[in-house]
């Protein structure tokens, strides 16, 4: 687990920038959601904290290390796309092992991880299949699986739920809070959906082109929002 900091970050696409100085922490085991609508930052700021994305200004830091060049499979964080980016060739097993493997991992290490993780996720059935062979939700949770077996410090969503029907979203949503209860690794989970943000964080950072236009509690932010487009993309009463 790590506390993460962000410290007057920018973000320039050529002469486009795209983060203009974002600023705010994280602590050790807490569920962050960044929201805010299509296009102002939410996945370059998430892609810049993985090391997916080179940082034009400031510094990003895990635990005490300040990260902005470290090479991004040294970053100890583990990402859960909306797309799940499973191997087609590969079962569940191999799927939710490969990341350990390439890591040169003990065999067995990685057979008593990957079998921990489908035990948490109830993947254990599922684990001689192909992807091909699972549901969207059976998917999604092979895509966290194989963030988990990682035991990363931290741990980046980026829409995961995009792809799945509204019932399965809510019910994905609890799954998602429920492995974080248990294993209580700080997370940061990105979206554009108010409700999912309201019903999932810790705390809420809304994102708004480029920049934080607030950070609070659900309560807070729906109690006392600091302006009219946190009250507006929150819903609540300005
Ligand atoms: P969000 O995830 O909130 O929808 P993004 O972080 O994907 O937003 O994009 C933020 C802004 O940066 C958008 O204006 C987008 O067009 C731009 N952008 C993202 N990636 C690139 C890129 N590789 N090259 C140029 N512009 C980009
Ligand atoms: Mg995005």
């Amino acid at each position: 687990m790590a506390n993460v900091s962000f410290s007057k970050v920018e973000k320039n696409f050529g002469k486009f920038k795209v983060i203009h100085g974002i600023s705010f922490d994280i602590a050790d085991g807490e569920f962050v959601v960044l929201v805010g609508p299509s296009g102002c930052g939410k996945s370059t700021l998430l892609r810049m904290l993985a090391g997916l994305e080179p940082i034009s200004g400031g510094e990003i830091s895990i635990g005490e290390r300040v990260i902005n060049d470290v090479d991004s499979k040294d970053r100890d964080i583990a990402m859960v796309f909306q797309s799940y980016a499973l191997y087609p060739h590969m079962t569940v097993r191999d799927n939710m092992g490969f990341s350990l493997k390439l890591r040169k991992a003990d065999q067995a290490l990685t057979a008593q991880r990957v079998n921990n993780a489908a035990r948490i996720l109830n993947l254990d059935a599922l684990l001689e299949r192909y992807p091909r062979e699972l549901s969207g939700g059976q998917r999604q949770r092979v895509a966290m699986g194989r963030a988990i077996v990682r035991d990363p410090k931290v741990f980046l969503f980026d829409e995961p739920l995009s792809n799945l029907d509204a019932k399965l979203r809510v019910a994905m949503r609890a799954e998602i809070k429920a492995l974080h209860q248990r294993l209580k690794t700080t997370t940061v989970y990105v979206t554009h959906d108010q409700i999912e943000a309201m019903t999932m964080a810790d705390r809420i950072v809304v994102m708004h082109d480029g920049i934080v236009e607030q950070i609070g509690t659900p309560l807070e932010l729906f109690d006392r929002p600091g302006n009219l487009f946190v009250a507006q993309f929150i819903g609540s009463p300005a």
